[in-house]
């Protein structure tokens, strides 16, 4: 039988939680642990080589794992870049190594096959970049801005993104292809991404009927204490997480909007209700 082909992953954590970690690592189907030892996709082996919060070493031999893999494996893997970059003064408030984040994700990612920005900071600045971001913190989009860089960037937002998002969107690339991802027009996969979590809410009849919640225990659509579900895109609802046990609207929580370009400056304040010119605010850039 044909041996499995290695797909080398580099993971970098630039301005990060590391929550988007803790939350992929948790993926239940397939387990984190089958998917980097086991062949679960057909033909084809993740070979995570690099990821800071789960690799037992450190130091110069991890970083030679690094450049030795950009070095020897060109446009032979995938980086995925967890966390928005900063880049004032030269990107020095976020060092990897020594070296400037930003100057880590640009070189590693012009001998990339695929970039995959995880979580919403990485895919539109998120929480770092919120104002006044004082280390000019950017999304990976806008740090490729105006640079000649082919690989293919897909945007997996979240704060967290749920495993799924992520292992779905790497299966789909390492056996089709980054041209079998149908994207939106802020990179992120219309598979997950592509209904807003208004159409699939269990309290969308109470929205119509105009019956909302006056505080969180109560019964009724959330809308009046800060849900942003009505233009938030983001399969929650059918998807749920931990393992389908459950999801914020079922649990009595509002929706934050936390897979959109407008998290979290402009659709902020979270517990108010979103005043319906909101709507209408043109999108900044991510
Ligand atoms: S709780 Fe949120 S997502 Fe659900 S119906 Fe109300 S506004 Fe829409
Ligand atoms: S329900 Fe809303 S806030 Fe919660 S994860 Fe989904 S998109 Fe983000």
């Amino acid at each position: 039988m044909p041996s499995a082909q290695e797909v080398p992953v580099l993971w970098l954590q630039t301005a990060t939680c590391s929550g988007c970690s803790v939350s992929v690592l948790n993926s239940s189907a397939p387990r984190i642990s089958d998917l980097l030892l086991q062949e679960v996709l057909p033909g084809r082996h993740v070979n995570l080589r690099f990821q800071a919060t789960i690799m037992a070493g450190s130091g110069e031999a991890v970083l030679d794992v690094l450049e030795g893999t950009q070095r020897e494996l060109p446009g032979g893997y995938v980086l995925v870049v967890e966390g928005s970059i900063p880049t004032t003064d030269g990107g020095i408030y976020g060092t990897l190594g020594e070296e400037p984040m930003v100057d880590r994700v640009l070189a590693l990612a012009a001998d990339a096959s695929a970039v995959v920005a995880l979580g919403t900071c990485a895919s539109f600045g998120g929480i770092f970049a919120a104002g006044p971001n004082p280390t000019g913190c950017v999304s990976v989009t806008r740090l490729f801005e105006g640079r000649d860089l082919a690989a293919p960037v897909v945007n997996i937002p979240g704060c967290p993104p749920h495993p799924d998002w992520f292992v779905g969107t790497v299966a789909t690339l390492l056996l089709l292809g980054a041209e079998a991802l149908e994207l939106d027009e802020f990179g992120r996969p219309r598979r997950f991404f592509g209904r807003l979590i208004h159409e699939n809410c269990p309290r969308r009849a109470y929205f119509d009927e105009g019956k909302f919640a006056k505080k969180l225990s109560d019964e009724g659509c959330l809308y009046e204490m800060g849900c942003k579900g009505t233009v938030t895109h983001a399969d929650c609802p059918l998807r749920r997480w931990n393992d389908g046990t459950n999801w914020v609207i079922g649990s009595g929580a509002p929706c934050n909007g936390c897979t959109e370009p407008e998290f979290p400056d402009l659709i902020s304040p979270m517990y108010e209700r979103l005043p319906e010119e909101a709507l209408l605010v043109p999108r900044k850039e991510s």
